[in-house]
């Protein structure tokens, strides 16, 4: 497959350009704002063409575009393909608010082109296993469910995240979207409500860099989620807690093929057998059959839309003070 990338970014440099090529796809040109910088990006990954022009990178007829620019871009950066009927992988979060992450939905269908959302943790060996062990039914009825994903951001990243709410900057945007994205992907459903409290707590006040919230899911499960920027030594992890037994799995919240999973039953831990993959891989893979098969990406658009519509709840909630039902209409 020909791809263009849209967005001379770190994620393309440090997983994205390798995961296409290791999916044997070709990167024909790389579209950036800055014209300097998207040369030296295309010397320094030998991408044969850069433009400031997207039109001039889409006139390539690329098969797909890989967009990871800055999340209020990405909405007019997809259209731009999609009429030309050429397919996304879109960056999460997909836009900075849901009516545009569902005029992308529209406009992929009423152009037949497939739109996948890079949410790359379901694609963990880790939590594949977690997901064969629900799907078993091998720890009963699901009651709650804690994610903590609290991080360092660390230096080459404090840009538009910390300074930017226009560009969709903040731990929630960010982060909660990927964990919304692997607790649907676990647990088959998607919250209904939720409530939470946000702060700043090292990065100045443009934007939350620290949020906590509990979320009610239709089943009754209850979850908790931990997103920050600011929380240099905790690690992390998730955790599903059953009738029959609990999940504990750690340092699976994470871009790297690592982490360990555990079935804890009364006291004693039995570790599940896991086969390490690159997950950006295997999310590109997923996304390449789906363009030849003509089907919908495993994680689409829609998904996409719907961790953002639960981010947006969480923010709506920490401004508010009150729980805040999760807008999912017309996704
Ligand atoms: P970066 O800040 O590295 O890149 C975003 C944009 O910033 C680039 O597209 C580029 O703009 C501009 N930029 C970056 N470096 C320079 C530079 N040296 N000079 C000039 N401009 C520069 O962001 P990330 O790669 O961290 O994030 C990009 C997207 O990917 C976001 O949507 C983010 O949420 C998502 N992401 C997803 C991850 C995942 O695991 N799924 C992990 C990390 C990020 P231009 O578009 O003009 O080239």
């Amino acid at each position: 497959m020909r791809w263009g990338l849209v967005g001379a970014s770190t994620i393309a440099s440090e997983w994205l350009i390798d995961a296409i090529r290791a999916n044997e796809g070709e990167i024909v040109g790389v579209q950036s704002s800055d014209s300097k910088h998207g040369a030296s990006y295309a010397e320094k990954h030998q991408i044969p063409f850069s433009t400031t022009n997207l039109n001039e990178l889409l006139d390539l007829k690329p098969d797909a575009i890989y967009i990871s620019s800055v999340n209020d871009k990405h909405r007019a950066q997809l259209e731009a393909a999609a009429i030309r009927g050429i397919h996304v992988l879109c960056e999460k979060p997909l836009a900075t608010s849901l009516e545009d992450a569902k005029a992308m939905i529209q406009i992929c269908a009423e152009n037949n082109v497939q739109f996948a959302t890079n949410h790359h943790l379901r694609w963990a060996a880790t939590h594949q296993a977690i997901r064969g062990v629900l799907d078993r039914g091998e720890i009963g009825t699901l009651r709650s469910a804690r994610v903590f994903h609290a991080k360092f951001l660390p230096e080459h990243l404090q840009g538009w995240r910390i300074n930017n709410p226009a560009a969709g900057g903040g731990v929630v945007l960010d982060i909660t979207v990927h964990n919304c994205d692997i607790l649907a992907y676990l647990l088959g459903e998607y919250p209904e409500e939720v409530v939470s409290m946000t702060d700043h707590k090292l990065f100045g006040d443009l934007v939350e860099d620290e949020a906590m919230s509990v979320w009610r899911y239709p089943s009754g499960l209850l979850a908790y989620t931990h997103e920050s920027f600011a929380t240099p030594h905790a690690g992390d992890g998730l955790e599903i807690h059953g009738s029959e037994g609990s999940i504990i799995a750690e340092s699976v919240m994470t871009q790297q093929p690592v982490g360990r999973v555990y079935i804890q039953r009364d006291g004693e831990r039995e570790e599940l057998a896991t086969e390490p993959h690159n997950l950006y891989q295997a999310g590109v893979a997923d996304f390449v059959s789906a363009v030849k098969e003509g089907r919908s990406p495993a994680c689409d658009g829609v998904a996409g839309t719907r961790s953002l519509a639960v981010a947006l709840a969480v923010l709506e909630s920490a401004s508010s003070g009150r729980k805040v039902k999760v807008d999912y209409a017309g996704v």
